[in-house]
């Protein structure tokens, strides 16, 4: 197969698709030739016995006159030419009414100047073969009009102009076949039906039309420096075909690209959307060899992006699997720790406003084997999914209470050791026992501890948990909220929840000197945290601006790189006034 059929310019993309999946393929050229030649042998024939016509011919033994074959040979020339029109269409037609044009002034001559009678017969055939070939194109060309369309609309979604999904298959098919490396990208909308619900439908269409017109630009301007083909699966789902890269990188540049562009701000009917989408992919032939086996692994991919909440936008089909092997090794590694007691913590500093030391908060930390750190954002997930976390948090409460033991009993100050309680260790039957049996024997008080619960856990869990923080708080012990504004906890809640304490999420610190809206939003947090009587320590504090506005917005503690990273017990010990 020619390399030319596959190279379809985005910019073509139905006509291309068209070529590729046309019922009519064309009727070889040696054919085309054979009938000119019959026509000009007919032709001669006929010239021939014209000017013999009172003669006898020997045909075969029969003796025949020569005036009764010119109708043999005026037909068979007759027969090419509607043979022509018909099995070449335009070609053919043009082709024909010369072939028959020129024979014209020659059967003039013989009539009017050479009063050759017998070839005027041959002008009413003439003429009637003319009208006859023109009747047949006519009506071929009404049929392939209507055989385009019928094709057009076959391999075209009606909304958006885009190919649809039997042209995408299409297409990677004789991309297949032609052994062509390409990506298969499977694109999902974000919260579309949101829109379709609170907007109504002729909006989400006009969204719909808005992002097919944005790619197909795309795709036309070659910006993104591969040929890509556009096409629309379903409701809210399109696909990329992306060729033409050399590495994995020019291909995300690609995605990234159509990512970027569907992330404008869109504006219809006088109101603004902000679309997002994953887009999950597959690569030919890495991680599949035919069309279905590419769309299931692109997908596979992208629903796996819509269950980790979309955190990572763009997937291969192979991280996902690499990402299985992955967890599997953390989750041994994580055992392995557990069984040989080699997990360990270190201690983040928290400040109030005056830089005067609060506390501790424990981290986990676990090494990998190459003595290397394995990242709690790795590793803790991992000891959710595997059951190990209420195992990992009673270790590092131990091992962080028998230091902190040993730290506040030389200190003169009311020191607080924060530690980080996962739901599963919460809801332990035989968490409150543990925790006393643990304070009592490093001898601290229930008052310098503070056990933190992510918002997200509190709101899940409302009712067994919200005891077990009762519980705990009747004992003495101080309870943070952390990671909060990162949930959806109402007021009400927040007020029946017996917290002490507010642990603003860095996302919103990070955000707060670019923005003046997440500046509002934490002061507001911190109002709200102090009408609650409770008090406010924002995480993630890392530059002088954050911390002159946290002050001037009235938080009351500090968490961050700025003042202290989490450090090794005994450096975190220099930290200790004696
Ligand atoms: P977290 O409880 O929100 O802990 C704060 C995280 O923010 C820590 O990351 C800390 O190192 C980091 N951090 C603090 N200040 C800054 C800063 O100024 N800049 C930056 N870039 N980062 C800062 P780490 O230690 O990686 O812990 C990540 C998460 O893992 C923790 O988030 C917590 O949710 C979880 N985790 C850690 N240890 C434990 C544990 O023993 N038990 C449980 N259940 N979860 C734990
Ligand atoms: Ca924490
Ligand atoms: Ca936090």
């Amino acid at each position: 197969m020619s390399k030319d059929r596959y190279a379809i310019d985005s910019n073509k993309n139905i006509d291309d698709t068209l070529k590729l999946i046309s019922i009519h393929k064309g009727v070889n050229k040696g054919f085309f030739f054979m009938l000119l030649a019959l026509y000009a042998i007919a032709c001669i024939g006929r010239i021939r016995t014209t000017y013999s016509a009172n003669d006898i011919l020997n045909i075969l033994g029969f003796s025949v006159p020569a005036t009764a074959i010119i109708g043999v040979f005026s037909s068979l020339a007759n027969i090419c030419v509607i043979c022509l029109t018909v099995f070449f269409r335009k070609t053919g037609y043009v082709m024909s009414m010369l072939l028959l044009i020129v024979q014209f002034p020659g059967l003039f001559i013989n009539i009017f100047v050479r009063h050759q009678h017998a070839n005027l017969p041959g002008i009413f055939t003439s003429i009637l073969t003319i009208i006859a070939i023109s009747v047949i194109f006519l009506n071929n060309r009404r049929i392939e009009k209507y055989q385009q369309r019928m094709s057009e609309e076959a391999v075209t979604d009606s909304l958006t102009g885009l190919p649809n999904r039997f042209a995408g298959k299409e297409f990677m098919d004789e991309l297949v076949a032609a052994n062509e490396r390409f990506a298969f990208v499977s694109v999902d909308l974000n919260n579309f039906k949101s829109i379709n619900d609170t907007m109504g439908h002729a909006v989400g269409d006009k969204v719909l039309v808005e992002i097919a017109n944005r790619w197909k630009n795309l795709a036309d301007s070659n910006q993104t420096g591969t040929s890509d083909f556009v096409s629309r699966l379903s409701a809210d789902e399109y696909s990329l075909i992306i060729r033409g890269f050399n590495t994995d990188l020019d291909l995300l540049r690609s995605i990234r690209a159509y990512k970027e562009e569907l992330e404008n701000r869109m504006t219809i009917d006088e109101c603004d959307f902000f679309m997002t989408a994953c887009f999950g992919y597959s690569i030919y032939p890495d991680d599949a060899d035919n069309a279905g086996s590419l769309f299931s692994a692109a997908d596979a991919a992208m629903h796996e992006i819509k269950r980790t909440n979309g955190s990572n936008c763009i997937l291969q089909y192979t991280q996902n699997l690499n990402k299985t092997e992955f967890k599997m090794d953390i989750e041994r590694k994580l055992r392995n720790a557990l069984e040989n007691d080699t997990v360990f913590f270190n201690l983040q500093p928290q400040f109030d406003i005056n830089h005067k030391l609060r506390g501790f908060e424990a981290l986990a930390r676990l090494k990998d084997t190459d003595g290397s750190f394995i990242s709690p954002a790795d590793f803790i997930p991992v000891a959710e999914e595997a059951g190990l976390i209420d195992v990992l948090d009673l270790c590092i409460f131990k091992k962080a209470a028998a230091f902190f033991g040993e730290v506040i009993k030389n200190s003169s100050d009311a020191l607080t050791l924060s530690i980080n309680v996962s739901v599963r260790h919460l809801l332990k039957n035989s968490f409150i026992e543990e925790i006393k049996e643990v304070l009592d024997s490093n001898s601290i008080p229930p008052q310098n501890l503070e056990i933190e619960i992510t918002e997200s856990i509190m709101i899940d869990s409302a009712g067994k948990a919200l005891e077990c923080v009762r519980d705990a708080k009747n004992m003495g012990i101080k309870v943070a909220i952390d990671d909060f504004g990162t949930g959806y906890s109402s007021l009400s809640y927040l007020n029946k929840f017996p917290a002490n304490l507010l642990k603003i999420d860095k996302s919103f610190i990070d955000g707060m000197n670019t923005s003046e809206s997440s500046k509002q939003y934490v002061a507001t947090i911190i109002s709200i945290g102090h009408i609650l009587n409770l008090e406010v320590i924002s995480e993630g504090v890392e530059s002088d601006d954050q911390l002159a506005t946290l002050k001037d917005i009235g938080c009351d503690f500090i968490q961050g790189y700025i003042w202290g990273r989490p450090l090794p017990p005994e450096e975190a010990r220099k930290l200790v006034c004696a």
